[in-house]
């Protein structure tokens, strides 16, 4: 999705690099230096590519091109570096993790547990949302995120993602585990749990630690979400936007718990392919339709890449 700056998102009909046909590529970089938008080789491609695959290290990049960890991803040389530093991964620095790293329990197979987590903030996104909910599959790692303006949703997003990874795996999901939060105590979600057979693990209160597959994930979300919008200023109420897009490209990245392997790729058996990625706030311009504009307005409209559809 792009987006005029400080205006409402709206869908446009070219979602895709390949069918972006009537839009005027411009550069990768909001902050508009001259590192031309290109899939060809070149200087300044890795830290292109270090952007479009979620900040990743420039180690890991490498790595994931040459052990073939995900499709579309260019050759890199052994010289190639950052010849910048990564304002984003410079601000991510800047936070430190309070939590353990590893966790104590690891699943032999998909959905025997469920992690879960509702984020909160203080800024409604644009489309009302003051919370968001995640779940992670503990044997595979994978994510899905579901935005939500009431805590309240929380059981309703629960059924949908049980719904949608049950059908997807044909297994049940075995155990829930969550910190102490109401959302995860009415009544209905309690009985509903008791009644599929489904345990519930939950962390006494002030300890978040011991949920800390969830809160870690969430924390790093966030992180990662401050950094970007920071990077490319943009108005806090697109988080929504942006931890999507963070999702979408996690989803797709190799992390240490699941060696050699992206998360998508663990979960469903498909590798993915990353050539579709582009750089979070990157700017586009638009052609608008006579029709849609007057005279005196100009052709193009300049957009911001904030989210894939
Ligand atoms: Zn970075």
């Amino acid at each position: 999705m792009f987006c005029g700056r400080h205006e409402e998102p709206r869908q446009i009909d070219c979602k895709r690099r390949k069918e972006w046909t009537n839009v005027h590529l411009g550069c990768e970089h909001a902050s508009g230096n001259s590192m031309l938008f290109t899939h060809g080789k070149g200087a300044g491609d890795i830290e292109i590519w270090h952007k479009r695959v979620g900040h990743v290290n420039v180690q890991r990049l490498k790595l994931m091109e040459k052990q073939n960890l995900v499709g579309g991803l260019p050759k890199f040389g052994i010289e190639e570096v950052m010849l910048k530093v990564c304002e984003a991964c410079h601000l991510v620095k800047q936070i430190r993790h309070p939590f353990p790293v590893q966790t104590t329990h690891v699943s032999s197979k998909p959905l025997e547990m469920i992690h879960s987590d509702v984020w909160t903030t203080k800024t409604k996104s644009i489309g009302g949302c003051k919370y968001y909910v995640s779940f992670i599959d503990d044997r595979t790692r994978k994510l899905w995120v579901y935005f939500t303006e009431h805590k309240g949703e929380v059981f309703q997003h629960f059924l949908n993602f049980k719904s949608m990874v049950e059908k997807e795996k044909g297994v049940s999901i075995k155990c829930l585990r969550s910190d102490g939060g109401g959302e995860y105590f009415s009544n209905e979600f309690s009985e509903y749990l008791k009644e599929h057979g489904i345990q519930r693990k939950y962390s006494c209160s002030y300890s978040p630690q011991q949920n800390g597959v969830a809160e870690r994930k969430n924390m790093h979300i966030a992180e990662i979400t401050r950094a970007m919008l920071n990077e490319k200023n943009l108005p806090k109420y697109f988080w929504a936007k942006t931890v999507a897009t963070v999702v979408y490209i996690m989803k797709q990245t190799p992390i240490m718990i699941v060696h050699g392997m992206t998360l998508e790729e663990k979960f469903t058996g498909k590798k993915p392919n990353v050539s579709h990625l582009i750089v979070f706030g990157y700017i586009a311009y638009m052609h608008v339709p006579n029709k849609k504009r007057s005279k005196l307005d100009p052709k193009p409209k300049k957009c911001i890449f904030i989210e894939y559809s």
